[in-house]
């Protein structure tokens, strides 16, 4: 009857359909679609954006994407590696990592962490469902202790991570928080994120209506509020000696999460040098000339 193809379509009686394998309801559909508007409206050529995602239900972003940008699907918790690679060697190009708090801030925190320390221009974006969706639902590292979600046989019995807390303590130079099912919101978000001049860190809330009960899109809904719009907020670090104060606030405020939660930008800094700019102190000619991408050379023959 059908004919399923790589790519996210398949023919049915003669007629190309689009299929996508997340489940009815899944924040990843609002972030897929944030994430496409953002890349049309700043206007980037999507042959310059590289997609980057690890394992889990959203590191099928790369493939559902309805845009000709790359995409690689890499190995889980190894997301953020790939994408420096990619970036260094081609310092032009836009690269975006997709991957959730499982992959990212479970198996892959120690790159998350070191990834700070170099300020790489990249943007990364967690998917935070507070669940490993693709197996199961078992608690991932965003999960509060003692939160027994509907896929847990007993109460969570680890404690949680910050991933706006961690962010900013390992040298990522912005910092905020989105929710999937406030597309517009957080399209604005992304695009000052892949805008900003170094790495970007992005914590979306992204309910998983299938293995997660309680943080549902009707516990978000009541509970999220955007920091723009409260004037005294003001996150961006204009003059070196504001920085401590700023970062400190900015992990205060990530600390807030019950009755009301904090969505937008937490905390910027575009003071501090990219990785990319320590090379060409080095290697002055780096950003000018980047190495040549589209010859690869090969060790022996290729087969
Ligand atoms: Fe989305 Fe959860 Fe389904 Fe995965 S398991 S596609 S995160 S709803």
């Amino acid at each position: 009857m059908f004919k399923k193809e790589k790519g996210g379509w398949f023919y049915m009686a003669g007629l190309k359909v689009e299929w996508n394998d997340w489940c009815p309801g899944c924040g990843n559909f609002g972030i897929l679609s944030a994430e496409q508007q953002a890349i049309q409206e700043l206007g980037l050529d999507p042959k310059k954006v590289v997609l980057v995602s690890g394992i889990g239900c959203s590191g099928k972003i790369p493939h559902f994407i309805r845009l000709p940008a790359s995409g690689v699907h890499t190995l889980h918790g190894r997301a953020l590696t790939f994408a420096i690679g990619i970036k260094l060697a081609n310092p032009s190009l836009e690269v975006i990592v997709n991957g959730g708090d499982g992959d990212q801030l479970g198996i892959g925190v120690g790159h998350f962490v070191s990834a700070g320390r170099r300020n790489v221009d990249l943007t990364v974006i967690v998917h935070n469902n507070g669940v490993y969706g693709l197996t199961k639902g078992q608690a991932s590292p965003t999960l509060k202790l003692g939160v027994k979600t509907k896929s847990l046989p007993k109460p969570n019995i680890n404690s949680d991570i910050n991933p706006i807390a961690l962010a900013i303590s390992s040298g990522y130079t912005f910092v905020a928080r989105g929710y999937a099912y406030d597309v517009k919101h957080l399209k604005e978000i992304i695009k000052k994120a892949i805008k900003h001049k170094g790495l970007a860190m992005i914590d979306v809330l992204q309910p998983c209506p299938t293995y997660n009960d309680i943080h549902t899109k009707e516990y978000y809904d009541k509970r999220v509020y955007k920091l723009d719009e409260d004037p005294s907020w003001d996150p961006i670090v204009k003059k070196p000696e504001e920085m401590d104060d700023k970062m400190s606030k900015a992990i205060l405020k990530s600390m807030e999460w019950g009755d009301r939660i904090p969505i937008g930008i937490f905390y910027q800094n575009e003071l501090v040098s990219t990785y990319e700019q320590r090379i060409a102190e080095r290697s002055p000619s780096y950003l000018d000339n980047p190495p040549a991408h589209d010859v690869i050379e090969f060790e022996g023959k290729p087969t």
